[in-house]
């Protein structure tokens, strides 16, 4: 019989439930567990698709094309599982299947009402994921107790527990303990006013796991266990932690696995932990004596958590070379301002990430092109690897105001374009690529010499595309497209003969890293940037273009 553990969150956003969810995850993984992870969001949006990223951080996208919450990034970092889009739902999303349903006469005739039949959609999207193989499903309920959308949330899986029986759920509930400085004390009320918030929904947490900056004395645990009603070692300190990585860590030193394992009836010396291989990482991660700088040249910049997933997988490369990625947020609009001041020159990498629409991408073009000609390690995703091809074009293929026909509909060179099936270029439309799409690198390139293989499979989220019309000018230019589609139309990976690094994908790597498995894009591109910091002669560009 497949678990449940729901983990809801009180007093604050952002407290950090989905990396505590997953670091229980890994947990429950390190005990031999396995586990698959889930979030219900309760806003309206369908998906997060149509989000803004500089409001609601990165889309994370799923390996069968799903656009889904940031957290999942977390979950499949954590528990190394590639999940799929039916790992998140939200309230449209769950509303559109109920009102689809009621449209085609599902409901014979019934009044559709929040409850039973939105509780019951929810249910049903929460109990397809226990599939036979996997033994606890960890779901994250978004938002915080005491918001009106959360609701029904609560409401399913309330009844849920009923539905699989008592002994298969565990509820676990995320607060926060705030510390006041004038008096000097850590403050439980908070917590108590969103235990009573969850009660008066019908549920009582099995455990609480407090966030704070302070550890949790023990004698406020017992304070927050006997107002709370949970045995005091299911009042779980969580306090900060330093790295992200090092939270499963804490959490177990808490003893919340062991706790939830037995709520769950999952036998502790049947499941014997062996922290080994999450330890290794933690400590890669801390003995890290060397340093490089890597901007990020974005039009996101505000908000880092538009580009999670890059700077995690920045961190995982990090981890593997023990050297401390040090991030330079630059906003790609500033970039022409820059190239005069020590700003770019004394960046050691740079990274042009994803991004849609015209903002910025003029000042991406030149940072492609200084990256270029100043040998600096330059790792371009999806718009990243367009900018690039717009620099080749302009620069070395003489091919003037060459540009993506996304940011200048005008241009009398469209090397980026719409593409329609045929590969024919079009002006409107186009439907986004997305999901995991298989390419094949061209043996002897760099990009086939980091993968260390020839057909590799990546996740896409866009629309436009290198303009085959114009591919054998930007070829005969210098530039290498090094991986392609398999029916050879699609330009997936170039990269610059000569270069240090000057990589582009028109795929977004970075959801596939893992920390104990950087990318091997990522991990190279490190590579390429603590060559450059140690002072090593950079390679210079010899481009022998006739
Ligand atoms: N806007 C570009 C496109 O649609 C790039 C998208 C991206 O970077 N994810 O092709």
């Amino acid at each position: 019989m497949t678990k449940f553990v729901f983990v809801t969150g009180g007093v604050s956003s952002s407290l950090g439930k989905g990396l505590t969810a997953s670091s229980l995850g890994r947990l429950l993984k390190l005990r031999g567990v396995s586990v698959t992870m889930a979030k219900l969001d309760p806003y309206i949006n369908v998906d997060p698709g149509t989000m803004n990223p500089g409001e609601h951080g990165e889309v994370f996208v799923t390996e069968d094309g799903g656009e889904t919450d940031l957290d999942l990034g977390h979950y499949e970092r954590f528990i190394d599982v590639n999940l799929t889009r039916s790992s998140n739902a939200t309230t449209g999303s769950i509303y559109s299947s109920v009102i689809a349903k009621e449209r085609r006469g599902d409901y014979l005739g019934k009044t559709v009402q929040v409850i039973p039949h939105v509780t019951d959609e929810i249910k049903e999207r929460v109990k397809r994921l226990a599939v036979e193989d996997v033994d606890v499903v960890i779901i994250e309920i978004g938002g915080t107790v005491g918001d009106i959308e959360i609701v029904p949330f609560l409401e399913a899986i309330r009844q849920l527990r009923s539905d699989v029986g008592r002994q298969n759920v565990c509820y676990l509930h995320l607060t926060l303990v705030p510390y006041l400085a004038p008096s000097g004390e850590q403050k439980t009320k908070p917590t108590q006013h969103s235990v009573t918030e969850l009660r008066s929904r019908g549920i009582q947490p099995d455990a609480i796991v407090c966030r704070s900056d302070q550890p949790i004395s023990d004698g406020l645990k017992r304070k927050i266990s006997l107002l709370c009603d949970v045995p005091i070692e299911a009042v779980i300190s969580a306090v900060d932690a330093g790295n992200i990585y090092e939270i499963p860590l804490v959490l177990h030193e808490e003893g919340l696995d062991a706790y939830v394992c037995t709520t769950l009836g999952i036998d502790l010396d049947e499941h014997r932990i062996d922290l080994s291989e999450w330890e290794n990482i933690v400590t890669r991660a801390a003995m890290a004596d060397r340093k490089i700088k890597i901007g990020i040249i974005g039009k996101y910049v505000n908000l880092p958590d538009a580009y999670l997933s890059v700077v995690e997988s920045l961190r995982h490369a990090g981890f593997h070379h023990a050297v401390n990625v040090e991030l330079d947020w630059i906003d790609a609009e500033y970039v022409p301002g820059l190239l005069e001041t020590d700003r770019l020159r004394n960046l050691d990498g740079i990274v042009i990430p994803g991004g849609f629409g015209e903002r910025g991408v003029e000042g991406m073009i030149v940072a492609a092109k200084y990256a270029r000609e100043s040998a600096i390690p330059c790792l371009g995703l999806c718009l990243g690897l367009q900018v690039m091809v717009v620099d080749v074009a302009r620069h070395l293929a003489g091919l003037d105001r060459a540009s993506s026909h996304e940011v200048d509909s005008q241009t009398p060179h469209p090397v980026i374009a719409l593409m329609d099936e045929q590969s024919s270029v079009i002006d409107l439309g186009g439907t986004m690529r997305l999901g995991a799409y298989p390419a094949m690198l061209t043996p002897g390139t760099q990009v086939a010499g980091f993968y260390g293989t020839e057909v590799v499979s990546e996740r896409h989220r866009h629309r436009y595309e290198v303009n085959p019309r114009y591919r054998s000018r930007l070829e005969a230019a210098g530039l290498c497209c090094s991986g392609n589609s398999p029916d050879g139309r699609l330009v997936e990976f170039i990269e610059l003969p000569g270069h240090p690094f000057w990589v582009g994908t028109q795929a977004h790597p970075e959801f596939k890293s893992r920390p104990e498995r950087p990318h091997p894009l990522f991990r190279e591109l490190v590579a390429a940037a603590l060559e450059r910091a140690e002072g090593r002669e950079p390679h210079l560009i010899e481009l022998d273009l006739h």
